[in-house]
């Protein structure tokens, strides 16, 4: 460990850095009814257009911006991920990166809260604005109109994450000693399987990423180190490993 001289942090937001799913959460706070009915309706609807609409939804009936933002500040996040990455900041050798399919207005409302907002260098995620009403304004990252992605590994039509990745990569080089991912969900495993075997990821146990790094691993060539965690605090733990 001690050639690392420049390590990339890549990070999931919702049950990865964050200890719920924005896009539920706010809905189960605020309009139960309506999460209720996306269960249904996400079963022919992309998810992004599916929370723009309902974000609509809720506006329409009153749901103000300052409600949004509170529900948003109270949501679950483990003091020890704050503790975590502001440790391995603090060591001046690691970047921070978010690859979230949530939206820029719900992590930076978020991470304003904790203190974090200087945290990454790039947050790649879907654009969200305030329109002066207060309705929350949702788009995909990859406009439906435009030319779309050409993931084979089943990301959703918003994103590629893997490709995104890529991208990242390209813009920063040189390339970074070691890259390590912290993810929990099924479209975390297309980027996971662009990392290299001096890479690793932290898997989020019990949810779709450790799933499909068990059933399709092995046989899509996944190369990098694997390691699993439950709480923050064993994130917190891990990346006292990789501190430099
Ligand atoms: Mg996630
Ligand atoms: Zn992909």
């Amino acid at each position: 460990m001690a050639d690392i001289k420049r390590q990339l942090i890549v990070f999931d937001f919702d049950w990865s850095m964050a200890d719920q799913d924005t896009d539920r959460w706010i809905f189960e706070v605020l309009a139960p009814d309506v999460r209720r009915k996306m269960k249904t309706l996400q079963l022919e609807t992309q998810w992004t257009d599916l929370i723009a609409q309902s974000l609509r939804e809720i506006h329409g009936r009153g749901a103000t911006r300052e409600q949004i933002e509170h529900t948003l500040q109270i949501m679950p996040f483990h003091p020890a991920m704050v503790r975590a990455v502001n440790k391995l900041k603090s060591g001046g050798k690691t970047t921070f990166f978010c690859l979230s399919n949530a939206n820029s207005i719900f992590i930076s409302t978020i991470l304003k809260h904790k203190g974090l907002e200087s945290l990454f260098d790039e947050i790649i995620t879907n654009p969200a604005e305030w329109d002066p009403s207060g309705l929350l304004k949702l788009r995909r990252r990859v406009d439906p109109n435009g030319p779309q992605h050409s993931c084979t590994v089943g990301c959703s039509p918003n994103m590629c994450k893997g490709e995104e990745l890529v991208a990242f990569l390209a813009r920063h080089a040189p390339e970074y000693d070691r890259v390590v991912y912290v993810g929990d969900g099924s479209n975390d495993f297309c980027p996971v399987l662009r990392l290299r075997s001096q890479d690793m990821i932290l898997c989020r146990r019990y949810r779709g990423l450790e799933k499909r790094i068990a059933n399709e691993g092995e046989e899509l060539g996944m190369r990098c180190q694997v390691k699993y965690w439950a709480g923050a605090w064993e994130v917190e733990e891990l990346f006292g490993e990789l501190a430099i």
